[in-house]
């Protein structure tokens, strides 16, 4: 039977796609600057036996496979190849329940992120990674790039709160890993294997979260700098003074620029950087904690510092840090996103080779990110034509350079996708990739998952 045909009887209820103006919204995601491939189709599977059946029909005809969930990547992980068959997790969103007992969520991989705290909420839990685009990100896409967040400094990545998965292997095997106990070493960690393989390794169809009881509150700090060097010292005392923030975020002068641009708060569009910490610990532990940190941001060389422990007044001071990435995107005609992560005492040090990076390619950036992971999001701006594209690109490689030469990764948190793949080798070694490569074919060895494809 030909391919659409089966996909078709085995994915009833407008679960093909194949009308080439549908299509469309399934070729690319938020890595604008990657040029997407044609699918030849995508399917919505509402069931793992759908998903299954997709994966078995797909390998049969030997169509690879890109699993998708909102595709809001900033690595091109969920850009589609020229005809593939796109998997998109979207209908497969429902939260199947939660334990408050055991503190758990059971959830299928299209539930958006945010909506797991709010379900779990009235049992007085959330689930702490908070990447940025919680309230439109699926957890499935959250596992497959191990996805950080604003409060991972204190809490951890996904991988930290994936207890168990439902996973749908190259040959259409349906496999579970893990245990809802909260010890278990049974065989290899299959688990944290899925977590961060970016789509290459198996499709997530279920999974079972951990969560945490939730905090009463959080008191909040906003500190002005005059230079980015007294900014990185902060955040080297805050990190050894030991005190146990729940976020740590940087924005330097050009990502403050974007966000008055964006909608004029009354930041100081003079300061080199905006620093914002955050201590969700009980009272009183919280208002010391942030008292203790306006003092280390003071003799670090803060021009302003302010705190409040008033949940809607933190709230209204963190905006600036939620609309910074749409913000940056908004003043270039086109905006290369970086995600690059170095030890936490390196973070001025980078910083300082990103100004002399984009100087020395006459482009401009705004840099924001998690300075208390050490994890930078460097957006380039360039003009949207092949000079500033190629400009841009140079700084790119240069980037991941600077961030090599100083102990750091290619990646903090948004995966190698298809654009990061070529660097891997520079900073894992090549019989480290050779490992990693004979895993690729043990579980998939006719590369029927094609995202990435840097394990292919
Ligand atoms: C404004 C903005 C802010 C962001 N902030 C953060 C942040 O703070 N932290 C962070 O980590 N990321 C951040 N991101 C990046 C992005 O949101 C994350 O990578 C997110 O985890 C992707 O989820 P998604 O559902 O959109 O997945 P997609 O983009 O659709 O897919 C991402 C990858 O996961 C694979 N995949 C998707 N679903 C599955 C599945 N069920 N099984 C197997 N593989 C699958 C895809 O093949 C692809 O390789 C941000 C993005 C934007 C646009």
């Amino acid at each position: 039977m030909p391919f659409e045909d089966e996909l078709a009887a085995a994915l009833p209820d407008q679960g093909l796609v194949t009308d080439p103006d549908v299509l469309e919204s399934y070729r690319r995601d938020r890595t604008v600057w990657v040029d997407p491939g044609q699918p030849r189709a995508a399917v919505l599977p509402t069931t793992t036996e759908q998903v299954a059946a997709a994966v078995r029909i797909a390998a049969a005809h030997g169509v690879p496979v890109l699993p998708r969930g909102a595709g809001s990547s900033l690595a091109g992980g969920a850009t589609a190849t020229d005809g593939c068959l796109v998997v998109s997790l979207e209908r497969m969103d429902r939260i199947l329940g939660v334990d408050a007992d055991e503190r758990l969520a059971h959830v299928e991989p299209g539930v958006v992120n945010a909506d797991i705290s709010t379900a779990s909420a009235d049992d007085g839990l959330f689930y702490p990674p908070d990447p940025a685009s919680q309230t439109y990100a699926t957890i499935g896409g959250n596992i497959a790039t191990n996805a950080g967040g604003l409060c991972c400094v204190k809490y951890g990545v996904t991988r930290d709160h994936v207890e168990r998965l439902e996973v749908v292997l190259a040959d259409g095997t349906v496999i579970e890993t893990g245990s809802l106990t909260v010890k278990g070493v049974a065989g290899l960690d299959l688990t944290s294997l899925f977590v961060g393989s970016e789509g290459q390794l198996g499709i997530v169809t279920r999974a079972s979260l951990r969560l945490r009881p939730a905090p009463d509150g959080a008191a909040t700090l906003v500190a002005f700098f005059p230079r980015l060097s007294a900014a990185g010292d902060a955040v080297a005392r805050v990190a050894r003074d030991g005190l146990a923030l729940s976020l740590i975020e940087i924005m330097d002068h050009g990502t403050i620029e974007a966000v008055e641009r964006l909608q004029p708060m009354g930041l100081d569009r003079d300061a080199a950087a905006l620093m914002l910490m955050q201590s969700d610990a009980a009272e009183p532990l919280r208002t010391a904690q942030i008292e203790r940190a306006v003092e280390l941001c003071d003799a670090a060389g803060a021009s302003y510092t302010a705190a409040t422990s008033d949940l809607d007044e933190g709230e209204m001071l963190l905006q600036a840090r939620r609309l910074a990435g749409t913000a940056v995107d908004e003043v270039a005609g086109m905006a290369i996103h970086e995600d690059v992560c170095v030890p936490r005492s390196k973070v001025p040090e980078l910083i300082g080779r990103i100004e002399d990076i984009t100087d020395r390619f006459g482009i401009r950036s705004a840099t924001l990110g998690h300075a208390g992971d050490g994890n930078l999001h460097p957006t380039l701006l360039v003009d949207d034509d092949e000079d500033g594209r190629e400009a841009g690109l140079h700084a790119f490689d240069a980037m991941i350079g600077a961030t090599l030469d100083l102990g750091g990764t290619i990646s903090g948190e948004h995966g190698l996708g298809s654009i990061k793949g070529r660097f891997l080798e520079r900073e894992v070694g090549a019989d480290n990739l050779a490992v990693q490569r004979s895993i690729k074919r043990a579980l998939d060895p006719d590369g029927v998952f094609v995202a990435g494809q840097w394990l292919g």
